[in-house]
C-alpha cells in the first residue's frame, strides 16, 4: 500500500496555515509576547505551590469547573452560569467557531468579520474550520472605521464579528458610541468583545452585554501575570453558555489550572492589581520617553504593551534591538502601513529602562 498524500485528506485552507511558532533566539529580554512581569511575592509563589502539590493525580478534573466559575463570576461582577472557561481564550474562540452553522451554498452570509491589524486567532481559527473571513482596515488612528465596517457588515451579515478592544497590537480601545452602532446594525451577528487587556485599560465594555443580545465578551489570565496556566473565558448569555458548553471538550482544563487560577482571582486578586497598577504606570514612562525619540510616534496604550511607528524600516529597528539583547515584535512583514510600526510589551521598570536605551542606542547616528 502507498501512502497518500496527507494534503488530499484535509482541508484546503490548511495550506494557507503554518504552525504558530513564537520567535526562536536567546534574547537577554523578551518583550514580544504581552506576558506581565513576573510574580515578586515569595508568599504568593509558595501559595500557588502548596496549592498545586495538593491535587489529587489520579482523579479527572473537576469537569463542571465549579470553583473556578464561581472566582470569576464573582470578581466580574456576573452569574457563574454566564462563564464559559477554556484553555486559554484562543479554546473558547476555536469553540464558537466550531459550533457556527453553515452559512448555506446561495447565502452572502460569512463566518467572521474582524479587523486589521488585529490578533491573528480570529483568521486563523475561522480558516482551520472553512469559514470565510472578512477583516476591516482600521481608520488613520487606528480606531474603527464605522462607515467601512458597517457596510461590510451590512453586506456579509457576518455570523461573528470579533473585537478586541484594547486591541492587539495597536493598544487603542474602539470608541463606545462606535462600538454601539456596530452592535446594533448587526443583529443578526454575535459581536465578540475581547477584553484580553482590559485590566490595563481605564474602562470595560460588559456593559454592552447587558444591553444587548448579541454581544458576548472574552477574557484571560495571560496576560496579567498567569500565561502558564492557560485560562480563558467567555462571558455571555446563560443559553449562549450552555450552547457552546455541548462543544467543550469534557475535562478540558487541567485541575491544577483550575486550583491555581481559583486562587489567583480570590487570594491574589491584590496581586495581580498591583502588577497592573506598575505596568500602567510603566507604560505612561515607556511612552513618553518614546515620544521624545527622534523619528518615534507612540500610539496612547490602553494594554500592557505600546504601538510605535518609525521613520525608518520597522525590519532594520527590529534586528537592531535584537544585536542588543532586546526582543520585541515587528510588523514589516505585513507590509502596507503596518511596515513601519512595532510592538513593545511593557516589562519590569530594569526591562524597559534597558529597551529605552537600547533603542536610543539603535537610533544615534
Ligand atoms: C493574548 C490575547 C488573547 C489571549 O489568549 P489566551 O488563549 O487566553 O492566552 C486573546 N485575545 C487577544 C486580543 C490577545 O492579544
Amino acid at each position: 500500500m502507498t501512502a497518500s498524500d496527507p494534503k488530499q485528506l484535509f482541508r484546503p485552507e490548511l495550506s494557507e496555515l503554518s504552525p504558530y511558532l513564537p520567535h526562536a533566539g536567546t534574547y537577554a529580554i523578551r518583550l514580544d509576547a504581552n506576558e506581565a512581569p513576573p510574580l515578586s511575592n515569595p508568599t504568593a509563589r509558595e501559595r500557588l505551590a502548596r496549592a498545586a502539590a495538593a491535587t489529587a493525580w489520579e482523579r479527572y478534573p473537576d469537569a463542571t469547573q465549579h470553583a473556578l466559575r464561581e472566582a470569576i463570576a464573582r470578581r466580574c461582577g456576573v452569574l457563574p452560569d454566564q462563564i464559559l472557561v477554556g484553555v486559554g481564550s484562543d479554546e473558547i474562540i476555536a469553540l464558537l467557531l466550531t459550533t457556527l452553522a453553515p452559512p448555506g451554498n446561495d447565502s452572502h452570509r460569512i463566518g467572521v468579520l474582524t479587523l486589521e491589524p488585529t490578533f491573528v486567532m480570529y483568521r486563523l481559527s475561522a480558516r482551520a474550520r472553512g469559514l470565510k473571513v472578512h477583516e476591516v482596515p482600521l481608520d488613520a488612528g487606528w480606531d474603527l472605521d464605522e462607515a467601512a465596517t458597517l457596510k461590510a457588515v451590512e453586506a456579509l451579515e457576518p455570523l461573528v464579528i470579533f473585537v478586541a478592544s484594547p486591541n492587539n497590537p495597536t493598544g487603542t480601545m474602539v470608541t463606545p458610541e462606535r462600538l454601539t452602532r456596530l452592535v446594533e446594525a448587526a443583529p443578526r451577528s454575535l459581536v465578540m468583545i475581547d477584553e484580553a487587556y482590559v485590566d490595563y485599560a481605564s474602562r470595560n465594555q460588559l456593559d454592552f452585554l447587558h444591553r444587548y443580545d448579541n454581544v458576548a465578551v472574552l477574557r484571560t489570565l495571560s496576560k496579567v501575570g498567569f500565561a502558564a496556566l492557560r485560562v480563558g473565558w467567555m462571558i455571555a448569555r446563560a443559553d449562549l453558555v450552555a450552547e457552546l458548553d455541548k462543544v467543550r471538550l469534557p475535562y478540558n482544563l487541567p485541575s491544577v489550572s483550575q486550583a491555581l487560577a481559583t486562587i489567583a482571582l480570590t487570594e491574589l486578586a491584590a496581586e495581580i492589581d498591583a502588577t497592573c497598577r506598575l505596568v500602567i504606570e510603566e507604560r505612561q514612562r515607556v511612552t513618553a520617553a518614546l515620544a521624545r525619540m527622534p523619528g518615534i510616534r507612540p500610539t496612547e496604550s490602553q494594554a500592557n504593551f505600546v504601538w510605535f511607528e518609525t521613520e525608518r524600516n520597522a525590519g532594520d529597528l527590529f534586528a537592531a534591538l535584537g544585536q542588543r539583547g532586546i526582543l520585541v515584535r515587528s510588523f514589516h512583514g505585513r507590509g502596507g502601513r503596518l511596515e513601519r510600526c512595532l510592538r513593545v510589551t511593557i516589562g519590569t521598570p530594569e526591562q524597559n529602562s534597558a529597551f529605552l536605551s537600547a533603542l536610543e542606542d539603535c537610533l544615534s547616528p
